[in-house]
């Protein structure tokens, strides 16, 4: 088995691991199951600090971002599409396949979205029924600041859906603060569990504007409305994955009993750029580093395979390259959720600093050294 150090799916703790192998009833028809799926979901909107109810959809972090898309698009309604990373673009395409004309705002990928220079778009346009934005855009790890875009766009009446999936609870998340309407989360990022669940919250606008829909939502799997009274009803629309279930909330539980959780994300993750930096690589972004993974450029005399293919096959750790244009230009480390964790990155520095010099790269520093330099030595 190799180490996981890939920014998704994570490590997944053995708690977590035994929780979904726990005995299983019938989710559909034993209503204390109905329970407990609520309060799992109660646990979650408490995580995120939202007032607002979340559902725990089954299917991967994909299908929450498509069900936002899928309830709040009528044919004709102008979206806002805030890009800049692969992710923040990919909206578009759920936007206008439920018949909704995207607007794509489009800025520099090697930063964050500045709110200023949004706010003076939208001061010429701003008739958008709702706008989609990433929290972290993970192929280039681009933290974008959801607690000042989310409320200007609430301002001028934009609703707001928003794909945390791999930032929350390795960066701070507060949704009703941040005026998010849908907050889409997904099971095998931070969260730790294995991948195959979704999760949004939903605010009471953008209930409001769905159940005020003229067109019917296309899709009955992404259709957010088909949960409407589950818990009165004691009815869910298609079986729930239970095992899954049982297996995020213990994932939940370890989160909400982690009250270093954020402080070891932002240590670490300083640490980590801090240490590349000083040993001479290079970092991708200029500025909007996320906390959950690092993305730096691979050296030009060598590729990105070869750095993957060493870290797996001479030390057993799985690292990961990236998507799109950035294939093959960049390795991430992915020290989000039971990843953070010092002894599992000091081990990722050092294997990646005997791999890189095996490539014949001339680091200023020790990888490992530097890392623990920033990190190990500091008081806890
Ligand atoms: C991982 C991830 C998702 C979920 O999609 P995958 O199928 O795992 O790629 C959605 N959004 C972001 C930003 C992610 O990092």
């Amino acid at each position: 088995m190799y180490k996981i150090m890939t920014p998704g799916p994570t490590q997944v703790k053995e708690n977590v691991r035994l929780a979904r192998a726990e005995e299983c009833t019938n989710p559909d028809l034993d209503e204390t199951f109905v329970e407990f799926y609520r309060e799992t979901c109660q646990l979650i909107s408490r995580l995120l600090h939202t007032e607002h109810e979340t559902l725990i959809l089954g299917g991967e972090g994909i299908l929450g971002l498509e069900a936002a898309c899928a309830s709040l698009t009528e044919p004709g309604d102008r979206v806002l599409v805030l890009d800049n990373g692969i992710f923040g673009k990919g909206f578009a395409d759920f936007v206008s396949l439920y018949g909704g004309v995207p607007r794509l705002y489009t800025v520099n990928g090697k930063k964050p979205i500045d709110p200023e220079r949004l706010e003076a778009f939208l001061e010429k346009d701003h008739d958008y029924k709702y706008a989609t934005l990433v929290h972290c855009d993970t192929p280039s790890g681009v933290l974008n600041d959801i607690s000042a875009l989310c409320p200007l766009l609430s301002r001028y009446g934009i609703l707001t859906v928003v794909d945390s999936v791999s930032a929350m609870f390795g960066e701070e998340v507060r949704a009703d603060e941040a005026q998010i309407d849908i907050l889409c989360g997904g099971s095998q990022k931070a969260v730790s569990a294995p991948p195959g669940l979704t999760f949004v919250t939903i605010s009471d606008r953008a209930r409001q504007v769905m159940a005020e829909r003229k067109a019917p939502i296309a899709s009955f799997y992404a259709n957010l409305r088909v949960f409407e009274n589950y818990y009165q009803e004691k009815w869910f629309p298609y079986t729930m994955p239970i095992s899954d279930i049982y297996g995020l909330r213990a994932a939940m539980e370890n989160i909400a009993g982690d009250t270093d959780l954020l402080a070891r994300h932002a240590r670490i993750g300083e640490a980590c750029r801090r240490a590349l930096r000083d040993a001479g690589l290079k970092l991708h972004l200029e500025s909007g580093f996320s906390n959950t993974v690092t993305v730096f450029e691979v050296p030009e005399q060598i590729s990105a395979s070869d750095i993957l293919q060493r870290m797996r096959e001479a030390h057993g750790i799985l690292l990961a390259g990236s998507l799109g244009s950035l294939d093959g230009q960049v390795i991430r480390i992915g020290h989000m959720g039971s990843n953070a964790n010092e002894a599992d990155m000091r081990e990722t520095m050092e294997a990646l600093d005997d791999v890189l010099r095996s490539l014949g790269i001339l680091l200023k520093e020790n990888l490992g050294e530097r890392f623990c330099h920033y990190l190990c030595g500091s008081p806890e």
